[in-house]
């Protein structure tokens, strides 16, 4: 039996592992691990590719996300927008900055954030509204832009799956007053490990960022305000600074993918898949399809050797962290909840050949079940 798997990190670095190798050894020899060389090289590099002025590397993407509330001091009785479907991560750093996230359902099309639905949302206590450009493509941006500028709030992105994804000709991270990044290993800019980073037009929010993430302390044992420890670490740094190189290239290929996957896939009865503005270059995270019948086409493609996965299964409102947080109750995110449902993630990436492409395909098609 054929073996597709979704992902293949392995695979992956055994295409660029001498630049790894490199990069290992010249942290190792250097012998400074924690806020160096690298760090700041790959800030520079990281903000020059996503066309934005300041980067600031983290210890992960919900660090990004906490620390962009902590520089604009939302917290406790503040309120944050967010969209019902997103990973958890992006409610999460709302609540670990004692605010509340308020929750708007998305788009059934773009699966992202409404923009139609935000207003009635908004109260006295709303401070900014969280975009998540979901599965590495961008939130109608100049929407919540507008809305936004009108209600006197923040717009922050969490740019956590969307490395180098385009919305309206501007890149993820340099849209909203400033976004967070992750590079978890199977984001489309991945660490070896975990990572995050801030970027931001916002020189003063930059400086902030830079003293949270390190003790508050810009000179060594002397601490302005109460700060965190979350740093990108300098052997993380260096393998970003590789990938980064590839991420183009990377994305462009994932491009060529996804066009591969709509174009064959399209008029399958049942079947719905990603649709794309006119204005948006998505970096295709993960390719989305969407049937009712989801856990048998999961089932079939399993028989076949095919791995798929589900983002997500559950929605945040649903979850163990919020079920009781009283927030939102069951029934009352339908849209949302109908989406977790019926998604389904296909395989995607560098790791897969267009000969197994061809195979999910041809085996999709078999598929009766819809
Ligand atoms: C991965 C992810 C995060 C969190 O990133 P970590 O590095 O795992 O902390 C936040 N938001 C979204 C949408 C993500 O996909």
């Amino acid at each position: 039996m054929k073996e597709v798997k979704f992902l293949d990190l392995a695979a992956l670095h055994a295409t660029i592992r001498t630049d790894l190798d490199i990069a290992y050894r010249r942290v190792m020899d250097a012998g400074w691990f924690i806020t160096g060389e690298e760090l700041e090289a790959f800030e520079q590099e990281f903000a020059a590719y996503s066309k934005v002025r300041h980067c600031i590397g983290v210890a992960n993407g919900l660090d990004a996300l906490h620390l962009i509330l902590r520089g604009y001091d939302i917290g406790a009785g503040d309120e944050v927008i967010v969209p019902a479907n997103t990973f958890i991560a992006t409610w999460l750093a709302v609540s670990q900055a004692g605010a509340t996230p308020v929750p708007v359902e998305p788009e059934a099309g773009t699966y992202n954030l409404n923009p139609s639905r935000v207003e009635e949302k908004i109260t006295s206590r709303t401070r900014a509204i969280m975009a998540v450009h979901l599965y590495g493509q961008m939130a109608n941006m100049p929407a919540l832009r507008e809305i936004a500028d009108r209600r006197g709030l923040c717009l922050i992105e969490d740019a956590a799956q969307a490395h180098g994804a385009q919305g309206h000709g501007r890149t993820a991270g340099g849209v909203g007053d400033a976004a967070g990044f992750s590079f978890y290993p199977g984001k489309n800019l991945g660490a070896l490990g975990d990572g995050g980073a801030v970027t931001t037009n916002d020189a003063e929010l930059a400086e902030k960022i830079r003293l949270l993430r390190n003790y508050g302390s810009r000179e060594k044992y002397h601490h302005e305000v109460s700060g965190y420890n979350s740093r990108l670490d300098e052997m993380q740094a260096a393998f970003l600074r590789v990938k980064l190189q590839y991420l183009e290239q990377w994305n462009v290929q994932r491009r060529a993918q996804a066009a591969v996957y709509t174009q064959a896939l399209s008029g399958k009865q049942g079947l719905f898949l990603p649709i794309v503005p006119e204005w948006a270059v998505p970096v295709w995270h993960l390719y989305v399809v969407r049937t009712r019948q989801r856990d048998s086409l999961q089932a079939w493609l399993r028989e076949a050797g095919i791995q798929t996965q589900i983002h997500y299964p559950i929605p945040p409102h649903l979850q163990g962290a919020y079920r009781d947080a009283g927030i939102a109750a069951e029934g009352t995110l339908p849209v949302s909840e109908e989406i977790h449902r019926e998604v389904l993630s296909l395989p995607l990436g560098v790791h897969l050949t267009p000969e197994q492409q061809q195979y999910v395909i041809d085996r999709i098609l078999a598929w009766n079940g819809a």
